[in-house]
């Protein structure tokens, strides 16, 4: 895959890195290396500006961290929806995630208003999903994501924004419809932490050819890595709940 590039930038790493959510960005810049793509990074903190992306990054945090990252985001609410619909790519984890939908509404605080740039919204539930997560996706092969979840927040999906799995283990988006993590266009969510592409390599690989894709406008098929050691701990954890 020589003379190809893409640029990657992590969203907030100093509020939003809940249980080490940076592995996905270390996985995304390694596995490029891998495969001989060129990496762009920048982390993107609070003030900076957004400039155009192939790739964004977002991970998981507590509420606290979540209300100033909204509010970050919303000032370039814009910007980020006209990327969306230029094919960039956005993976968001847990409290991230929620971010890309409409609103997060905590218990007993105001709403946190999100960038909508997916179809979905959450509310604070009265537990915490806290463990493993199995789930069948039909995105990648093969055809399960593993991961941690550990969130109280519930979301629900509408119009075309679809999951990116449904749950055989765990909570998922809410602990009642079985569905897990959203995608519509290029952006993607999970409540899997782990961190989750570490464990799914096939998925981080899924993100960088989508990442090519909007870059070059072409399609690209990645050739396969040696993934034994990311399939064996991918495939420990398939069906597990402890
Ligand atoms: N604060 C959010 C919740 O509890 C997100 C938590 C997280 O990112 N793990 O649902």
């Amino acid at each position: 895959m020589k003379n190809l590039k893409i640029s990657i930038a992590h969203l907030y790493p100093k509020l939003l890195n809940l249980y080490g959510d940076i592995g996905n960005v270390i996985t995304l810049i390694k596995r490029c290396q891998w495969h001989g793509i060129e990496v762009e990074f920048s982390q993107i903190n609070v003030g900076d500006s957004i400039s155009e992306q192939d790739l964004f990054f977002i991970g998981g945090g507590q509420d606290k961290q979540q209300e100033d990252v909204s509010l970050e985001l919303l000032k370039n609410k814009e910007k980020f929806i006209l990327q969306r619909d230029k094919g960039t790519v956005f993976l968001g984890i847990c409290g991230g995630y929620q971010l890309l939908g409409h609103y997060y509404q905590p218990h007993n605080k105001d709403r946190l208003e999100g960038i909508s740039l997916l179809d979905a919204y959450t509310i604070a539930g009265n537990k915490r999903f806290i463990g493993n997560v199995t789930a069948k996706t039909d995105l990648v092969l093969p055809y399960t994501l593993v991961g941690f979840e550990n969130h109280s927040g519930l979301t629900y999906l509408q119009g075309d924004t679809k999951p990116i799995a449904m749950v055989s283990v765990g909570n998922g988006n809410n602990g009642v419809d079985k569905t897990e993590g959203a995608h519509f266009m290029n952006v993607f969510g999970t409540y899997l932490h782990g961190s989750f592409l570490p464990k799914n390599p096939h998925f981080a690989d899924y993100l960088i050819e989508l990442a090519l894709e909007k870059r070059y406008n072409d399609k690209f098929i990645l050739p396969k890595l040696d993934d034994k050691f990311e399939l064996s701990a991918h495939n420990f954890l398939v069906g597990r709940a402890y």
